[in-house]
């Protein structure tokens, strides 16, 4: 619960109230956003934010043809889908025609995560199996089903693991246990798939589904190698269970080249479920599970239907029609090619000279900034990445900071994302980072202590101060250039 309270100037998130079910970005100084155009964000004082982090206005926010789309179809009808209607046969359609083939049976959803737990359902119904094998570090939904396979969540929480959850070892080549060193990083990510199944198997558990993202995103922005996803189909289909892609926050061209970031992986790897999401309605609540006809027909010969009194009704599907006509009409996937190169090669270069930047990855346009301590040991450099993001803040640039650590500086604007953004959101993080650097005068060494970094031993890492927000009113200052408050440094987890 939020309480809300007025200050002269604003109407803002009393932070001590702010209680365990509001969660929002940079909590110790929310930020109030009015409006929003495209890629940009403006709070009540008409502050422009650029916007790094929304996958959800994937075409842009509030973009024209989008909520025409809306507004005309809200004016004619909207209703439940018990009835016939031609919106949500023209979506299935121009959705199947993006996908392979044998994906042809959509069922419409209003989230990503009853999406996933839908296709869990499936998954089960299939031949009758149980378990599922997830990620490690992987979020899937916030369904009680979805918390039991996301050990993003659970291994924080006092929830155990069930026993029909198996978490496989995240394919992560920089941080991971098999890395870019290794000579088949993709074979070895895949046995320990293989392993899991065959140890579970030998206790008489049967595997009814693997479930990653097709690029992990709360993970820390990790890019599978490539084979990987072919290599554990094969596993998973030998052992009975089907392949769930999870394209909830990567799907609808947001890889660039491909339109499902699992076409990323080769023309012969074809997952048995896709689901999706956020992007799909630029920000108005629709999703959906694609699947084969074979796991469909399964499904429906149980007798217990699926029926989902919002899902794909007539002014979903005409915003999604309308989402998908922007795509293509603006060459969306080709922005984020030519963007996203862009943006890779400038923050290359920023690589080249921040000892703080270890590794930088991304398809199109989804990026990772790891930041690290130091090179070699890959140490996670948390408190400096929650640093730069309420920094990269104030310069009036939305980033976040997630995976494991907390370290990664995620990048995943909407699609209309310009080369001049690109351009001014490196320039202020290489600001950021020399400030940094120059204050722990580590540029030499590119070793950067925690406790350097705030020059206070009021670090608070790992604890969010609920309570800061009336001091860090009072209070807010800078010591050695660097921002010292609490606040920099909190860090909370927040799925977006
Ligand atoms: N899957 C992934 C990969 C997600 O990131 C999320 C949301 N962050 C979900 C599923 C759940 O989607 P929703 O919040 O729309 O239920």
């Amino acid at each position: 619960m939020c309480e809300l309270y007025s200050k002269p100037d604003t109407l803002a998130l009393r932070g001590k109230h702010i209680g365990p079910s509001c969660k929002v970005f940079f909590a110790a100084d929310p930020i109030k956003i009015m409006r929003a155009q495209g890629q940009y964000m403006f709070d009540e004082k008409g502050q422009r934010y650029l916007d790094c982090i929304n996958n959800v206005a994937h075409v842009g926010h509030c973009h024209p043809e989008v909520v025409k789309a809306a507004a005309k179809q809200m004016e004619l009808l909207n209703t439940n889908s018990r009835f016939l209607h031609d919106n949500i046969v023209e979506y299935a359609k121009r959705l199947t025609a993006t996908l392979p083939q044998t994906l042809s049976v959509c069922y419409f959803t209003n989230s990503g995560s009853e999406a996933n737990d839908l296709a869990l359902r499936l998954a089960r119904q299939f031949r009758g199996h149980q378990d599922v094998i997830t990620l490690d570090h992987a979020y899937h939904g916030h369904l009680t089903s979805l918390i039991e396979i996301s050990p993003y969540k659970f291994q924080k929480g006092k929830d155990v693991k069930k026993e029909f959850v198996h978490v496989a070892p995240t394919p992560d080549t920089y941080r991971g246990k098999y890395r870019e060193d290794h000579e088949d990083a993709a074979t070895a990510y895949a046995d320990e798939v293989k392993k899991i199944i065959e140890e579970a198997q030998s206790r008489g558990r049967k595997i009814a589904a693997f479930i990653a993202e097709s690029m992990q995103s709360c993970g820390g922005q990790i890019i599978p190698p490539a084979g990987y996803f072919q290599k554990v189909a094969e596993h998973v289909r030998r052992a009975g269970g089907v392949f769930i892609a999870d394209e909830v926050q990567v799907g609808f061209g947001r890889a660039g080249r491909h339109f499902w970031s699992f076409q990323t992986h080769g023309e012969d790897f074809i997952p048995d479920i896709v689901t999706m999401g956020k992007p799909m309605g630029n920000g108005h609540p629709m999703a959906c599970v694609v699947t084969t006809k074979e796991i469909a027909e399964t499904f429906s010969s149980t007798g217990v239907e699926y029926f989902n009194t919002y899902g794909g009704n007539p002014v979903s599907c005409a915003v999604g029609l309308a989402v998908l006509d922007v795509i293509e009409r603006e060459n969306l996937q080709g922005n984020a090619v030519r963007v996203g190169n862009y943006l890779k090669e400038l923050l290359e270069a920023q690589k080249a000279k921040h000892p703080l930047i270890g590794d930088i990855r991304g398809v199109g346009l989804f990026i990772g900034i790891d930041l690290v301590k130091d090179h070699e040991k890959r140490t996670p450099a948390t408190a400096e990445a929650q640093h730069v993001i309420y920094k990269m803040k104030e310069k009036g640039v939305l980033l976040s900071a997630d995976g494991p650590h907390r370290n990664v500086l995620k990048i995943k604007p909407p699609m209309c994302f310009t080369e001049e953004d690109a351009k001014f959101m490196v320039d202020h993080l290489d600001g950021i980072l020399t400030d940094l650097e120059e204050v722990t005068e580590t540029k030499s060494d590119g070793v950067i202590s925690e406790n350097v970094v705030c020059r206070t031993k009021e670090v608070h890492v790992e604890q969010p101060n609920h309570g800061a927000t009336e001091s860090r009113e009072n209070h807010s200052r800078k010591r050695n250039g660097v921002c010292s408050d609490q606040h920099t440094l909190l860090s909370k987890r927040l799925k977006t």
